[in-house]
């Protein structure tokens, strides 16, 4: 068990492991949870199809655990909040669109009127003692999320997921920006993953895999009906 006193980073899951993410800070006892996703399990654990966190320290603490914060809709990150819903039933907080498939997953576990507080990227909020604010990034999925949360003890960068793509279609750019008026204001730490952050080099834009897709969709376009609706899709992307 944590002690009364202090700012404490507790990855249960995630850190050092693909998916399963459920990490945890604690100030002066109080809790605040950020993601809680699935794992796929593979020929290591045969007949079993999924992997969840294990939230024991959490549901001993629930009385502490002032919220939970998804920063962004992807199954690792989402994905097991409905499966230990019961073991945490605490305030939500989540962008509006990863909201809505939280929402959808609780739903489909029967959890029907459970609430998701909805918070635009750019504002913040209080939970408990964390001061959060929500930072945007890009990622390949709408409405993702870095996090900025501070503490009298000192401000972290919880990143979430996110890249530096210059052209993302799902979403706005990771402006540099942000983070400097983040660290304008302080950070003591910075808490990232992000699978393959340690390759050198830089990954294509996203952009790129559209225009690939576009040709090879047009290839096959009197092979079925799929032509017409990618192109419905890319168009949208590019009004928004
Ligand atoms: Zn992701």
């Amino acid at each position: 068990m944590l002690k009364d006193k202090g700012f404490y980073f507790v990855p249960l899951g995630g850190s050092e492991q693909f998916g399963v993410n459920l990490n945890v800070y604690g100030c002066d006892g109080d809790l605040l949870a950020v993601d809680c996703g699935i794992g796929f399990a593979d020929e290591r654990f045969p007949g079993i199809d999924l992997l969840l966190p294990d939230p024991a320290h959490l549901e001993e603490a629930r009385d502490r655990l002032a919220g939970m914060i998804i920063t962004h809709a992807h199954e690792d990150h989402v994905g097991a909040v409905a499966h230990l819903w019961d073991r945490l039933e605490c305030p939500l907080y989540a962008t509006p669109f990863t909201a809505e498939i939280l929402r959808l997953k609780l739903n489909e576990q029967g959890y029907k009127h459970v609430k998701v507080h909805e918070i635009m990227p750019g504002q913040a909020i209080d939970i408990g003692p964390f001061h959060v604010n929500f930072l945007a990034v890009a990622h390949s999925i709408p409405d993702a999320v870095a996090l900025h949360i501070e503490t009298p003890y000192g401000g972290i960068v919880h990143s979430g997921d996110w890249n530096l793509d210059p052209a993302p279609v799902a979403g706005p750019r990771t402006e540099a920006e942000t983070f400097k008026e983040v660290g304008k204001k302080g950070v003591i730490a910075y808490i990232g993953d992000s699978t393959n952050a340690d390759r050198p080099g830089r990954s294509g834009s996203e952009s790129s895999v559209a225009k690939g897709l576009a040709s090879v969709m047009k290839s096959k376009k009197r092979q079925g009906g799929y032509h017409h609706l990618f192109l419905q899709y890319r168009a949208d992307c590019q009004h928004r």
